[in-house]
């Protein structure tokens, strides 16, 4: 069975054949070249990557009788015994099942004693963050003081957890998480050479899976091989790992950025009787929805390295088609919802729910687009020549051609003089100086001023204060309803420094001026007929701007 030797057969025997780390193969190789190597060396990174092979073709550079040699030759006694693990010179201790101070003494025990045949005796010491405290002391005292003939070679996948007094007496190198696309080469190299026909798309799969570990990806290749020697097709990888198919995924995460409920939750029920796993279905949809994200962010070269050329270009055809907000968003929310699926006792309805909820979230406009709609519908209605705008993002103005209460006979309107006084206009006989009195208000608390401006303000008496609201008295019920009316007071007196009265101008009288048609709308208190309140042009822009329907009518006092 060919496929048993697979993994085996494709360990590199040189350092130009390691994958991926070629800072560490040629700084070692360069130290080999000028005979400056190390008593110690700490190989740090993740499983699978290359740090015992490293350690053993470093052990075959020093012992191989041609060396110590930049390029172990391969084929004498030293070389070989190494290759198959019987050398005795070179020793591999496994840090986790020999991790106690005994074993470490032996360590020390045999060290003393000169290489059986070669140049170094050399310990490689793989998981050495194992050791317990003992075994580090005894360790420590060895290498402190190493014999001439002996050589170190520590590997570890938990970097923080070595003592620092061993730490920095070792030369460190770093390994890193071999990149997608160099694995992905790496297993089409190897089918080449065992004659299988592999599709890319599998061995990506395999790859992505394996996430940067060489022999991970290895053990996985060996696994399809064992069910499928001659062919490895997508198909075959995820059914035998368990893999969802990959279109499934995309055009669920399209569903939820459509938001198609209905396509939603037929896939969701696809990949459910499929018995693929719920929460790692998650997990490939928020990846799918990152790489989305960031072919957005960079719409150049730069794309993320687990998908074909044409996924690639279909990804940024598509990924035009949603705001990068929105994707945010959504992003932000799967990722937050992958903590509560694991916990729900009913993992298919919690994730119907999630993605229903994650579709919606398009629904939502940016807070931007709202502002500047608003900002728009100020401006046209500033351009009718009607109403003062500022720059401030406040309300629109209510345009005075569309009265909020609609009467048979229009009422007399109240004429609105421009008022242009200064701070010290304050008395009877001054106008009231209105903008910049509503600056000031818009600068303490901008909802005020917002009511106000559909107000007109005047002198009544020197100390009298009159805000006539009956234009437009839904405004004074906004106002009156969260003690605005005290905050008015306060701000008019902080204004002006001293003691003034103010008092708003409401319905009632405007109601006895009509002479109390019947179709006036219900006095305070009474509900209001949604018609009247569509009519006010605030409502309709809340309307337009958020599709919205108006389904009850509350006033604020009810709340
Ligand atoms: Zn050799």
């Amino acid at each position: 069975m060919s496929y048993l030797v697979l993994a085996r057969k494709c360990r590199p025997q040189v350092f130009e054949e390691v994958l991926g780390q070629g800072h560490v193969t040629r700084t070692l190789q360069n130290a080999l070249k000028t005979n400056r190597t190390a008593h110690a060396y700490l190989f740090s990174g993740p499983r699978g990557v290359g740090k015992t092979t490293v350690a053993r073709i470093l052990a075959k550079a020093l012992n191989c009788q041609e060396g110590p040699t930049p390029v172990p030759c391969n084929r004498c006694v030293s070389c070989q015994e190494i290759t198959q693990g019987i050398s005795l010179d070179v020793q591999e201790i496994d840090g986790a099942s020999n991790r106690g101070i005994d074993d470490i003494r032996e360590l020390r025990e045999s060290i003393k004693y000169l290489p059986a045949r070669s140049r170094y005796k050399i310990y490689i010491i793989d998981e050495v963050h194992m050791l317990t405290g003992e075994a580090f002391n005894a360790l420590l005292k060895t290498l402190e003081e190493p014999p001439r003939h002996a050589l170190f070679i520590f590997a570890t996948t938990e970097l923080n957890k070595v003592p620092l007094t061993i730490y920095s007496r070792c030369q460190v190198f770093h390994f890193r998480r071999v990149a997608l696309n160099a694995v992905v080469d790496h297993l089409k190299t190897l089918c080449a050479r065992e004659g299988v026909e592999a599709d890319e798309r599998a061995l990506r799969l395999i790859a992505k899976q394996a996430e940067g570990s060489v022999r991970d990806s290895l053990s996985l290749l060996d696994q399809i091989l064992a069910f499928s020697p001659e062919e490895i097709t997508e198909e075959k990888v995820q059914e035998i790992l368990g893999f969802v198919d990959r279109r499934i995924i995309n055009d669920t995460a399209w569903a939820v950025l459509e938001n198609d409920g209905k396509r939603l939750l037929s896939r969701i029920a696809e990949v459910y009787e499929f018995g693929y796993d719920l929460k790692q279905f998650l997990r490939d949809l928020v990846d799918y929805l990152r790489n989305l994200l960031l072919i957005q962010l960079d719409a150049g070269e730069g794309s993320p390295a687990d998908f074909t050329p044409e996924e690639l270009a279909e990804m940024r055809e598509k990924a035009g088609k949603v705001s990068p907000e929105v994707l945010e968003e959504v992003l932000h929310f799967l990722v937050r919802a992958e903590g509560e699926l694991r916990r729900a006792p009913q993992p298919r309805l919690a994730l119907e729910m999630t993605l229903l909820r994650a579709a919606r979230i398009k629904e939502f406009v940016p807070v931007e687009e709202v502002l500047e709609r608003l900002e728009r519908t100020k401006e046209a209605s500033s351009d009718n020549g009607k109403g003062k705008t500022s720059s401030f993002s406040a309300p629109p103005q209510v345009r005075e051609e569309e009265p909020f209460y609609s009467n048979p006979s229009p009422s007399p309107r109240i004429a609105r003089p421009e008022f242009e006084g200064e701070r010290e206009g304050s008395s009877k006989g001054d106008p009231f100086p209105r903008e910049k009195f509503l600056e000031f208000v818009r600068s303490r608390y901008l909802p005020l001023a917002a009511y106000l401006s559909h107000g007109v303000p005047r002198w009544a008496e020197d100390n009298l204060l009159e805000w006539d609201f009956r234009e437009e008295p839904f405004q004074l019920r906004l106002l009156e309803a969260n003690g605005n009316q005290k905050k008015l007071e306060d701000l008019v007196r902080e204004f002006f420094r001293r003691e003034i009265r103010v008092v708003c101008l409401g319905e009632d009288k405007k109601a006895a001026k009509a002479n109390k048609k019947s179709d006036l709308p219900s006095p305070r208190g009474k509900r209001l007929s949604i018609q009247t309140v569509l009519t006010q042009p605030q409502i309709k822009d809340l309307i337009d701007i958020f599709q919205a329907e108006v389904a009850e009518i509350r006033l604020p006092q009810e709340r």
